[in-house]
C-alpha cells in the first residue's frame, strides 16, 4: 500500500485559527490511524500578509495542541516546517514544463484591461471568466508587448488540460467526506499560476509542493472545493498522480454566521490566554465534525486517534458552541493532576503575591476552588481572598450577614474561640467548627446561616472554597484580623 502522507498548509496571515487547528487535527488523526506521516508547510507566498510572529504562533500552537508533525527541515534536532518562500527556486521548472506542453501561456494583460473585462461581465450579469485574449499570441506580438515593457504573467489553460484528459467539460472526483463532486470546467477561467513579478500563486505552488512532498490525501475546508478542480488539472497536466481529497464542512458561530472575533476567541493562543486547557480545546475541536463510537465525548488525542475514521466525518457545517467548550474545559480542570493544574493556574494569579503561600497551600487553594470554574482565568477572582490582609465584600454580603445583630453575635462568639482553634489539624478543626455551629443551632440558627457569617467576614462572599481550607490557609493571624475588623 502507498504511504499515507497528509499535510497542514497554513498561511501565516494571522495566529493559528481554531478552524485550521481542526483541519490540522483531522489530518493528524488520519495519519496516526494509518501509520502515515503528517507534514507542516507554511504557505507564505503572499509576502505582504505574512509575518514571522504568525509563523511562530502557528508553530507554537500546533505543538501546544500536541499536533506534532513528522518531518521537515531539521533545525537543531527538531523538525522545522517546510516554508514556501524558501522553495522559490523549485517552482519555475514546472512552469516551463506546463508552457512546453501547451498547458500554460503567457498573459500580458494589464490590471486595467482585466478590470475592464470584469466590469463588462458584471454589466452583462455574467460570472467573470478570463477572455483568453492572450492564449494565441504570436511570438511577434509577444516580442512587441515585451518591448513596451510589459512583463507577462503565466496562466493555466483549463480547456486544453480538460480536453487532454477528459471526454467532456465535466471534471469529477470522489471526495473522502462529501462523496461525488463535479464541476463544469467551462466556468473556470484560465487562472494565473505565476505572477508577472515571478511569484507563484497559491493554486500552483500548492500542487507543486503536494506533488513533491508526495502528499497522498488532502484534507481541508470545503471553501477549497473550487480550488481542487483547478489543482486536479495541474496534476494531470504535469503527469503526476492526483491525490485523494476530503473536504470538511465549515465551522460556524452559534448564530450560524462565519466564526469571527465578535463571537469570542478564534485563535488557539487566544483560548490559551483566556485559560482554556489545550487538552480540552483539542478534544472539543475534534467533535466539530467527528463523533466518538461510544457515548463518552471526553477523550484524549490518543483515544480519538484510535476511534477516528475519515469517512465518518460529517460533511455538514459544525457549530462552535462556546458553552460546550466551557463545560468541557471545566471537566478537564476538575480532573487534572493538581500539581499540573497549579502550575497552569499561576499565570492567572500573577497579580497576587504568591510568596504569601507555600506551594502546598497554593495547591490546596487551587484544589478547593477548581470547581465550578470553567476557565482558568475565573480563578483570578475566585482565590482573591486568600491573598493580602483585607478583603472586598461582594454586593450586599456585609449588610445581610455581618451588620446584623445575629451576625455580630456569631462573630463575637467565633472571635472568642480563635485562640483555641487547631489551624494545623484538619480533623480537629473540622470538629471544632461543627461544635461551633451546634452552639448556634441550639439557639435556633441554622448551621449554614452561621457559616455564611463567618465566610462573609473572612472572604467577603457567601460561597467559595471549603471553610476548612479557608481557615487553614489564611491562618490564625489573618482570621483574627478579618473577624475583628468585621465586629463593630
Ligand atoms: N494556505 C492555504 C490556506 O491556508 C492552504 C489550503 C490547502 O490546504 O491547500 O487556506
Amino acid at each position: 500500500m502507498e504511504e499515507i502522507r497528509v499535510r497542514i498548509a497554513p498561511s501565516p496571515s494571522g495566529n493559528l485559527h481554531v478552524g485550521t487547528a481542526r483541519t490540522a487535527l483531522f489530518n493528524y488523526l488520519f495519519a496516526k490511524k494509518n501509520n502515515g506521516k503528517f507534514v507542516l508547510r507554511i504557505e507564505d507566498t503572499d509576502a505582504e500578509r505574512t509575518s514571522q510572529a504568525y509563523v511562530d504562533n502557528i508553530f507554537d500552537s500546533l505543538k501546544a495542541l500536541g499536533l506534532n508533525w513528522d518531518e521537515g527541515p531539521d533545525v537543531g534536532g527538531e523538525y522545522g516546517p517546510y516554508t514556501q518562500s524558501e522553495r522559490f527556486d523549485i517552482y519555475p521548472k514546472y512552469i516551463q514544463e506546463l508552457l512546453d506542453k501547451g498547458f500554460a501561456y503567457e498573459c500580458f494583460c494589464t490590471p486595467e484591461e482585466l478590470e475592464a473585462e470584469k466590469e463588462q461581465a458584471t454589466a452583462n450579469k455574467q460570472a467573470y471568466v478570463y477572455s483568453k485574449k492572450c492564449e494565441n499570441l504570436t511570438e511577434e506580438e509577444k516580442a512587441k508587448l515585451r518591448a513596451e515593457g510589459r512583463k507577462p504573467a503565466i496562466r493555466f489553460n483549463i480547456a486544453k488540460a480538460q480536453k487532454a484528459f477528459h471526454e467532456t467539460s465535466i471534471l469529477a472526483f470522489e471526495d473522502l467526506v462529501k462523496g461525488h463532486l463535479q464541476q463544469d470546467t467551462n466556468l473556470i477561467g484560465d487562472f494565473v499560476i505565476l505572477k508577472s513579478n515571478g511569484a507563484p500563486t497559491y493554486n500552483y505552488a500548492v500542487v507543486i509542493d503536494d506533488m513533491l512532498m508526495k502528499i497522498s490525501h488532502i484534507i481541508r475546508g470545503e471553501d477549497h472545493i473550487s480550488n481542487t478542480f483547478k489543482q486536479i488539472l495541474i496534476y494531470e497536466a504535469l503527469g503526476a498522480e492526483v491525490p485523494r481529497f476530503g473536504h470538511l464542512g465549515m465551522i460556524l458561530a452559534p448564530d450560524r454566521s462565519k466564526l469571527s472575533k465578535r463571537h469570542g476567541a478564534t485563535a488557539v493562543s487566544e483560548f490559551v490566554e483566556k485559560g482554556y486547557l489545550t487538552e480540552a480545546l483539542i478534544n472539543f475541536v475534534a467533535l466539530l465534525g467527528w463523533s466518538p463510537s461510544d457515548a463518552n465525548e471526553i477523550k484524549s488525542l490518543e483515544e480519538i486517534a484510535q476511534d477516528f475514521r475519515i469517512n465518518e466525518v460529517s460533511s455538514s457545517n459544525s457549530i462552535f458552541e462556546y458553552d460546550k467548550l466551557n463545560w468541557m474545559n471545566g471537566q478537564y480542570i476538575k480532573k487534572m493532576d493538581i500539581k499540573e493544574l497549579t502550575k497552569m493556574a499561576k499565570p492567572f494569579l500573577a497579580k497576587y503575591d504568591l510568596t504569601e503561600l507555600t506551594e502546598e497551600q497554593l495547591e490546596k487553594v487551587v484544589a478547593a476552588t477548581r470547581e465550578p470554574i470553567t476557565i482558568l482565568s475565573d480563578l483570578t477572582n475566585d482565590v482573591s481572598y486568600f491573598f493580602g490582609k483585607d478583603i472586598e465584600f461582594e454586593e450586599g454580603v456585609k449588610e445581610a450577614n455581618i451588620d446584623t445583630e445575629q451576625g455580630q453575635a456569631i462573630l463575637k462568639e467565633f472571635a472568642s474561640r480563635i485562640d483555641s482553634l487547631a489551624f494545623d489539624d484538619e480533623e480537629k478543626l473540622h470538629e471544632q467548627m461543627a461544635e461551633f455551629r451546634n452552639f448556634f443551632k441550639e439557639q435556633g440558627i441554622k448551621p449554614k446561616v452561621t457559616m455564611w457569617t463567618i465566610r462573609a467576614a473572612l472572604t467577603g462572599r457567601t460561597h467559595g472554597a471549603d471553610m476548612g481550607v479557608v481557615l487553614e490557609v489564611l491562618g490564625k493571624d489573618k482570621v483574627q484580623y478579618r473577624i475583628n475588623k468585621a465586629i463593630v
